[in-house]
C-alpha cells in the first residue's frame, strides 16, 4: 500500500444543488491496488499505517485527473487553426489532417502525440473521437493501454457531404465497428463508442447502422456532436425535416450513454428531449469561441435537466487543458449576463471531473478521491516564482487557490500523473525526490 500526502481538493457533492468544495489540509490517502482505502489527516492515517511506503505531494495542491468528454484524436497536429466558422475549419484544416489517417504509421505517430498532450495536461479519462479509418482506431486504443489512459473511442463514419476519400456505407461501418469493439471493449480500461461524425454527414441508413452496433455490444457508448453553428443546423434541418437531436432520436440513438458536443443553439424540445433520454451533452468553451459558433446557454440545460461536462474539442478547442476550458467556460457565462449562470472554481472543477465521470458512466470508479475510488490524480505544482505559484503561495483559501490554478494553470503546472495508482507516462524523480512527468 501507498500513502499519499498533501492538499486534496475534490467535489463529491454537487455545486449546482449546494455542495461545497471538498479540502483535505495536510491529508493523506492511502492506495492498494490502485483503489483509495482510507483518506484523512496525514497524521491520523500515518498513525495507523507507519510501515507504508510515503509519496509526498506536500506544497501544491492534488486534483481528481480530468475526465475530457470531448477530444478528436487525429487533430493533435492541428489546433490553433483560428479564424474561420465550423464548415469552413473541418473543410480547410481538420478533414485534411484527418485523411492523413488513412496511412497507419502516420496514426501512430498522432496516437503517441495525443496520449502524451491528454496525460500532460492532467487528463486521466477521455472519452475520444477517433479517426474513419480503422487501423487509425486500433493505434489509439493500443497507445492509450500502454500509457494507462482510461479511454472510450471508436470509428467515426460518415458517408456524405464531407471529402469522399473519409466515406464509408452502412454495411462497412457496422462491420468495422463491430470488429473493433470485439478487439477494444471491456479490454483494460478502453469501452467502445459509436461514433457517426454528425447527422450532417450521415445519411438515414448510416445512422440505422449506428443503432445496429449500438444494441450489438452491451455498454457501448454514442457520441457526437450536436447544434454547434447556425448554418450546420440549418442544413441538418433541411436534410431530415426535423430538428438535430431528432435526426438521432429517430434511430434510437439518444440515451443514457449518449454524449452529444456543443448543443450552442438548442431549442427548448431538444433539451426537453435530452434531459428524458437522460443523454449528457460536453459543453467545449474555447472551440466555440475559436470558431465563433456562441456562447453555451448553461443555464437552459441546467433549467432543463440536461447532464453537462466538460470537453476540449482538440483540435477547434485550443489546447489539451481543462484547467483553460474552465476558465473559458467561467467567460462564456461572464459575457451571456443575466443569461448566463455564474460559475465558481468549485463549479468548474466539478464540470472538469465528476460531472465528465458521471456522462461516462464511470462515476462509481473516478473523478473524486471518495474511499472506494480509483486514484486517478494530478498534482498541480508550479515552477517556483511563477504568478501561479505566487498566488497559491498568497491564496486566501483553498476555493481561492482553485480559482487561481483556472485562472493561471497550464499542463507545465502539472508535475505528475496518476492512473489508477500508476504513475502515468515517463516519470522520474526530482531533485525533491517527488515523482514528475516527463513532458
Ligand atoms: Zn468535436
Amino acid at each position: 500500500m501507498t500513502l499519499y500526502r498533501g492538499t486534496f481538493l475534490d467535489t463529491p457533492d454537487d455545486p449546482f444543488t449546494g455542495g461545497l468544495l471538498r479540502t483535505e489540509q495536510d491529508g493523506a490517502l492511502l492506495v492498494r491496488d490502485g483503489v483509495i482505502r482510507a483518506r484523512g489527516s496525514f497524521a491520523d492515517l500515518r498513525g495507523q499505517h507507519p510501515q507504508e511506503e510515503v509519496v509526498d505531494l506536500s506544497g501544491g495542491f492534488v486534483l481528481p485527473g480530468f475526465v475530457d468528454t470531448h477530444v478528436h484524436f487525429p487533430q493533435v497536429r492541428v489546433i490553433g487553426g483560428l479564424g474561420m466558422p465550423l464548415l469552413d475549419w473541418l473543410d480547410q484544416t481538420a478533414l485534411p489532417e484527418e485523411a492523413r489517417l488513412a496511412d497507419p504509421a502516420y496514426a501512430a505517430g498522432v496516437a503517441t502525440d495525443f496520449v502524451r498532450g491528454l496525460v500532460g495536461a492532467g487528463t486521466t479519462t477521455a472519452l475520444v473521437f477517433g479517426s474513419h479509418f480503422a487501423p487509425a482506431v486500433d493505434t489509439v486504443f493500443a497507445e492509450a493501454a500502454r500509457v494507462g489512459l482510461r479511454i472510450t473511442s471508436g470509428l467515426v463514419v460518415s458517408d456524405r457531404l464531407i471529402r469522399e476519400d473519409l466515406f464509408t456505407d452502412p454495411d462497412r461501418a457496422r462491420e468495422e465497428s463491430l470488429a473493433l469493439a470485439a478487439r477494444w471493449h471491456g479490454v483494460g480500461r478502453a469501452r467502445y463508442a459509436v461514433t457517426p461524425r454528425f447527422s450532417l454527414s450521415c445519411s438515414d441508413p448510416l445512422l440505422a447502422a449506428c443503432a445496429d452496433v449500438l444494441r450489438a455490444v452491451p455498454g457501448v457508448m454514442l457520441t457526437s456532436h450536436v447544434n454547434e453553428n447556425t448554418r450546420e443546423i440549418e442544413t441538418v434541418e433541411a436534410l431530415f425535416g426535423c430538428d438535430y437531436v431528432t435526426s438521432y432520436d429517430r434511430h434510437g440513438l439518444v440515451g443514457p450513454g449518449t454524449v452529444l458536443a456543443h448543443n450552442v443553439h438548442p431549442t427548448d424540445p431538444e433539451l426537453a428531449l435530452l434531459a428524458a433520454r437522460g443523454a449528457a451533452v460536453a459543453h467545449c468553451p474555447s472551440s466555440n469561441a475559436a470558431l465563433g459558433s456562441g456562447l453555451f446557454p448553461l443555464a437552459r440545460h441546467r433549467a432543463h435537466g440536461v447532464r453537462v461536462a466538460m470537453g476540449s474539442d482538440v483540435g477547434a478547442g485550443t489546447g489539451f487543458s481543462l484547467l483553460k476550458e474552465g476558465l473559458s467556460a467561467y467567460v462564456a457565462q461572464q459575457l451571456l449576463g443575466e443569461a448566463g449562470h455564474p460559475l465558481t472554481p468549485t463549479h468548474l472543477l466539478h464540470l472538469a471531473t465528476v460531472a465528465g465521470a458521471e456522462a461516462l458512466g464511470l462515476g462509481a470508479s473516478v473523478g473524486d478521491f471518495s474511499v472506494g475510488r480509483r486514484f486517478d490524480a494530478q498534482w498541480i505544482k508550479p515552477a517556483a516564482s511563477t504568478p501561479l505559484d505566487v498566488g497559491l503561495t498568497h491564496a486566501a483559501d483553498a476555493g481561492d487557490a482553485l480559482a487561481k490554478m483556472f485562472a493561471l494553470g497550464t499542463p507545465a503546472d502539472v508535475r505528475s500523473v496518476w492512473i489508477e495508482g500508476e504513475l502515468a507516462g515517463e516519470s522520474v524523480e526530482t531533485a525533491e525526490g517527488a515523482p514528475a512527468l516527463v513532458k
